[in-house]
C-alpha cells in the first residue's frame, strides 16, 4: 500500500491540479472494468439500464439550480424545492405515481431481490462498503442529535467490517457521526467527505492524530465558525430551526419548523450567505447544507479512500455505496463513471439518482448487509472445504 502521506500529497495535486487527469483515468477503468466482465448480468449490473428517469426531474433541477446562491436565487423557488423534497407533497401533487413508481422500480429495482445477480457481478473482486449515516444506518428523526442506530445495526456494521474494509461517509462533523457508530475498525469520512480518517489501533490508540488522512478545507474553519454564530443568532426567531456545526461545513435543519416560516427561513439563510460567496448551498431531507465551494465532495471522499486502500487503478475492486441523500449522488455518480461497483439509493419514493438499485428504508440497508455477511461466510467456508479436499 502506498504511504498515506503520499497519497494525500497526490489527491491534494490531482484535486487542485488535474482533476481532467482523474477523468481520463477513470474512462480507463470503466473501459477496462466493461471489457472483463462479458456476462449479460454482470454488464447491467455495473452498467446500470438507463439514464435518470424524467419524474419530476426537470422541475427539481431548475429547483436546485435556483437554489445556487451565486445564481438568480428567489425565495419562492427555494420553497417549492423545500416542499418537493417532502415525500407527502410528492404524493399529493403526483397523481400518477403509482405508473411512475412502477416504471422506477423498474430501473432501480431492490438491492434485496436482486442479491444474487449483485454478489455474481463481484465474484473475484474485492467488495468495499461505503455506507452514509443519517437515513441509512439510523432512522431520520426529528431531533438531529437524538439519530441514534439500533444495537442490531452496529452489530451488523461491525459483522460488514471483519469481512470488507468499510467506511462511513457522512455530512455529519466526524467526531458526531463516531459518537453514534462507535466502532474504531471503520473508516470515517465526516463533514461530506472533507475530514477523513482511518481505523483506530485500539481504544487507547494515542496516535489518533496519524490517523487522521485527508482534511483538504481546514483554512475554511474560521469562516465556517463564523457564518455558524452568524446563523445561530438569525434563526433563533424560526422555532424549531436547528443550525449544525459540522466542523467544515454546517447544515441547517427545518424538520421541526412550520411550513409557513420556510420562507423566512430562507430568506434569513440566504442573507447572511450573500456575504461568503466561497461557500455555497444544497438541500439534503428537510436540511440546508452549507459547504466550502472547493471541489471536494463524497464521490472525491469515496475516490482517496479507494486509492487509501490500494485500490487506485485497480479492476479487481467492487465498491458499494448505500446512501439517502441528494449529496450522496455524487458518490454514486463516480461509481457509475468508473464503472465498478453500484450504489443504493435509501428511499420510498421514486427519486432522480444515480444510484443503480433501491432500498426502501434503513432496516431493508440491515437485511442486505446481513446477507452480504452470510454470503462472504459460506464463499470462504466452501473456499476452505475446497482447499482441504486437495
Ligand atoms: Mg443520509
Amino acid at each position: 500500500m502506498v504511504s498515506l502521506i503520499e497519497e494525500r500529497d497526490k489527491m491534494t495535486k490531482k484535486n487542485v491540479v488535474a482533476s481532467n487527469t482523474k477523468s481520463a483515468i477513470n474512462m480507463a477503468i470503466t473501459v477496462a472494468a466493461a471489457a472483463a466482465n462479458s456476462s449479460l448480468f454482470t454488464m447491467a449490473a455495473l452498467k446500470p439500464p438507463v439514464a435518470p428517469g424524467s419524474f419530476f426531474t426537470i422541475l427539481q433541477r431548475k429547483l436546485i439550480q435556483n437554489l445556487e446562491i451565486n445564481g438568480a436565487a428567489r425565495v419562492n423557488a427555494w420553497v417549492d424545492s423545500m416542499r418537493a423534497s417532502s415525500p407527502t407533497h410528492v404524493k399529493s401533487t403526483t397523481p400518477s405515481l403509482s405508473e411512475d413508481q412502477s416504471s422506477w422500480i423498474l430501473r432501480h429495482p431492490s438491492a434485496l431481490e436482486m442479491f444474487e445477480q449483485i454478489t455474481n457481478a463481484s465474484k473475484g473482486k474485492q467488495i468495499v462498503m461505503f455506507l452514509d449515516y443519517d437515513g441509512t444506518l439510523s432512522p431520520i428523526v426529528e431531533d438531529p442529535d437524538r439519530a441514534y442506530m439500533s444495537d442490531a445495526m452496529r452489530t451488523t456494521v461491525r459483522k460488514l467490517a471483519r469481512y470488507f474494509p468499510t467506511a462511513i461517509v457522512s455530512g455529519r462533523c466526524r467526531d458526531k457521526v463516531y459518537s453514534f457508530v462507535q466502532l474504531a475498525e471503520l473508516y470515517y469520512a465526516g463533514s461530506h467527505g472533507m475530514d477523513i480518517k482511518g481505523p483506530s489501533k485500539g481504544p487507547k490508540d494515542k496516535n489518533d492524530a496519524q490517523s487522521v488522512l485527508f482534511q483538504p478545507a481546514s483554512e475554511f474553519v474560521p469562516m465556517i465558525d463564523k457564518v455558524y454564530k452568524a446563523l445561530f443568532d438569525e434563526t433563533k426567531s424560526i422555532p424549531g430551526a436547528n443550525v449544525e456545526h459540522n466542523k467544515f461545513c454546517l447544515s441547517v435543519h427545518y424538520r421541526r419548523v412550520d411550513e409557513k416560516k420556510w420562507s423566512e427561513l430562507a430568506q434569513l439563510v440566504k442573507s447572511v450567505l450573500k456575504e461568503y460567496p466561497k461557500l455555497r448551498l444544497t438541500q439534503g431531507r428537510k436540511v440546508f447544507e452549507i459547504r466550502p465551494t472547493i471541489k471536494w465532495d463524497k464521490g472525491k471522499a469515496l475516490e482517496f479512500l479507494l486509492e487509501s486502500l490500494g485500490y487506485a487503478n485497480c479492476i479487481d475492486v467492487f465498491p458499494v455505496y448505500i446512501g439517502d441523500d441528494r449529496t450522496d449522488e455524487d458518490a454514486f455518480k463516480v461509481l457509475r463513471d468508473r464503472g465498478q461497483g453500484f450504489g443504493i439509493l435509501v428511499s420510498k419514493i421514486p427519486k432522480d439518482t444515480n444510484a443503480s438499485y433501491c432500498l426502501q428504508e434503513p432496516s431493508e440497508v440491515m437485511n442486505f448487509l446481513q446477507r452480504l455477511v452470510q454470503w462472504k461466510k459460506m464463499s470462504l467456508q466452501r473456499q476452505g472445504k475446497k482447499l482441504s479436499l486437495r
